[in-house]
């Protein structure tokens, strides 16, 4: 019997691990598919392809063309049209799949949340007297707060927001996470910030920013999520690794 071939939608931590610990297996090929957003991506272990499908459609023709056994979804929580598409086109092939989505972040005593539905939300969310503004949602959707230029920005992101902000006051600084809580307290404190705008990303990696409002009494226009449900989900890379043998029979 041959090797099971697995496809995993990526672009997380969370992928990158467990395409480590797929790259050990003899017993599996897999594949990791980034959509192409980031421009300098880190390389990984796996084979890497780059670039959209072409809808459900085409993820199909892929998974078919590729001969590939089991879909993983291990794209970022904010990813929905992906995980749609993933859904979509499980259910169009009959074949089996499941996302790897870390838990989102849970209000704790002391956090000043303010939660909202989407970007739009955020933006309504500010939509009144100037603040210092920390933008840290990534650079796609960065964009749409120039609806309330009233505010002095300081965006984060990997790559940089083009086109920028339309907004008098704004600085931009490109970094990746994993970030440090120190790092992320002195950040807010020197650049006298009155609010974080974040996603409900999870995971630990850029939590800190989260942390370090709560401690310097910084409210946080909190971004909810709105996966889609439907799909099978675990929330750590050793679940993914389990189902995955459960779901493939021994090669
Ligand atoms: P999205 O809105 O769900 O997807 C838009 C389109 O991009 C999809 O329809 C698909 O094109 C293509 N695509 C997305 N992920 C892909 C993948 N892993 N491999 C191949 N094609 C993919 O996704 P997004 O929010 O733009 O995110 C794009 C990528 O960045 C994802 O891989 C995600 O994990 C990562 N990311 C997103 C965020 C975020 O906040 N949204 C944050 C960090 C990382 P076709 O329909 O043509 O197949």
């Amino acid at each position: 019997m041959g090797k099971h071939r697995i496809l995993i939608l990526g672009g997380t931590t969370e992928a990158r691990r467990l395409a480590e610990r797929l790259a050990q297996r003899v017993d599996i090929e897999a594949t990791i598919s980034l959509a192409g957003r980031t421009v300098d991506p880190k390389p990984l272990p796996l084979p890497t392809r780059v670039g959209g499908f072409g809808g459900a459609d085409g993820l199909v023709d892929y998974l078919a063309n590729e001969k590939i056994d089991l879909l993983i979804d291990a794209t970022h929580p904010f990813a929905n049209r992906i995980s749609a598409n993933a859904a979509a086109a499980s259910e169009r092939s009959g074949l089996p799949v499941f996302a790897l989505c870390r838990p989102g972040w849970e209000r704790r005593e002391g956090d000043q949340w303010m939660s909202v539905a989407d970007v739009a939300g955020a933006v309504k969310a500010l939509d009144g007297v100037a603040r210092r503004v920390f933008l840290a949602i990534g650079r796609q959707e960065a964009g749409q707060f120039s609806a309330v230029p009233q505010h002095a920005y300081l965006v984060r992101s990997v790559d940089p927001v083009v086109p920028p902000l339309e907004v008098p006051d704004c600085r931009y600084i490109l970094a990746s996470g994993p970030f440090d809580e120190g790092d992320e307290t002195r950040l807010l404190h020197e650049n006298n910030i009155d609010v974080v705008v974040s996603k409900n990303s999870g995971g630990a990696a850029t939590y800190a920013k989260i942390a370090a409002a709560r401690a310097l009494g910084i409210e946080v226009v909190m971004i909810e999520r709105q996966k889609p449900a439907g799909l099978k989900t675990v929330g750590t890379v050793e679940a993914a690794l389990e189902l995955i043998d459960q779901m493939l029979p021994p090669a």
